[in-house]
């Protein structure tokens, strides 16, 4: 570390602690009607991306979350074909769902084009299936698309939204999940982002709370590595419309996968569904 270093932190006021890059520059920014999205080159990271000020994607470590959050539910499924991704705007859990060949449509809707247009700009990489034409890539406010979403049409719901606040914090009650529900197939799954273990412990509660009163019958929280979060570690939490054993998956196709992964594979999918004690005692499924 050299004085002349710059460096990027990012303070997480509910944990106590924080995060830096060492960075190269600012590349760019955007103050959209909803948020303000930054964008550094870093030494060792790649791009980064921020919210609000907040870590959202880095070149280096995106696919740990793009990977769990999309094949995991997927694998779970017994024949995905219809997918709907709210929020996303970096694209890389499109380009994950996209991968599996028996997905049919995969919608992706985010509040915030300027997210989108940033990220075909600084992460190409994530965006390298915009143009699938099993893609659709809109932008409007997810509260709303579930709302007007048509009644058992979709076999997975993706939430991969920024925190419970501003723009996303009607993402995360149980108005949105009744509408989630009403949207799903008999079979269908919901998975959110449900943040760190360590930290958020209670968000989980809470989600699984709503998710429930809204009518979601099982759920599992799957831990994974996410060095840029806050506590580097984080969760999706899958909710199932019906009554299903949320700890079994399509292991054999998951072991048969053609498509390339950093992260997932069977055996992390079967790692992250043992849980470790803690949450075993907080998250009794
Ligand atoms: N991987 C990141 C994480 O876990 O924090 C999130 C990726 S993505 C950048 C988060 C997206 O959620 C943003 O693009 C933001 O615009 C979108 N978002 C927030 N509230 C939303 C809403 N109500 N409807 C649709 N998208 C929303």
């Amino acid at each position: 570390m050299t004085p002349s270093d710059t460096w990027f932190y990012e303070n997480f006021s509910y944990t106590g602690s924080a995060i830096g890059f060492r960075i190269t520059r600012k590349l760019d920014e955007v103050q959209s009607p909803f948020q303000k999205i930054e964008m550094y080159e870093s030494t060792d990271w790649g791009n980064i991306m921020t919210i609000d000020g907040a870590m959202m994607v880095t070149t280096r470590d995106n696919f740990f979350y793009h990977e769990m959050m999309a094949h995991a539910p997927l694998f779970t499924h017994a024949n995905p074909k219809n997918v709907v991704i709210i929020g996303g705007g970096d694209c890389g859990t499109l380009r994950e769902v996209l991968k599996h060949k028996g997905v049919e449509t995969a919608v992706q809707c985010d509040i915030d084009e300027q997210v989108t247009r940033m990220a075909e700009k600084y992460f190409p990489e994530l965006c390298e299936s915009n143009n699938d034409p099993r893609a659709t890539v809109m932008f409007d406010d997810g509260i709303a698309y579930m709302e007007n979403a048509e009644p058992e049409s979709i076999d997975l719901i993706i939430v991969d939204s920024t925190d419970p606040v501003g723009p996303a914090e009607g993402l995360f009650n149980e108005a949105f999940y009744k509408n989630c529900l009403k949207a799903l197939r008999p079979d269908g799954l919901l998975v959110q982002q449900s943040e760190s273990p360590l930290a958020l412990m209670h968000l989980i509660h809470d989600m699984r709370k709503a998710m429930s009163d809204a009518g979601f019958k099982n759920f599992r929280t799957l831990p994974f590595p996410q060095p840029c979060y806050p506590t580097g570690w984080w969760s999706g939490t899958i909710a199932s419309k019906s009554a299903c054993d949320l700890t079994k998956f399509r292991e054999g196709d998951a072991s048969a996968k053609t498509f390339a992964t950093k992260y997932y594979n069977v055996g992390i999918h079967q790692g992250a569904l043992m849980m470790p004690e803690f949450m075993k005692t907080e998250l009794p499924d």
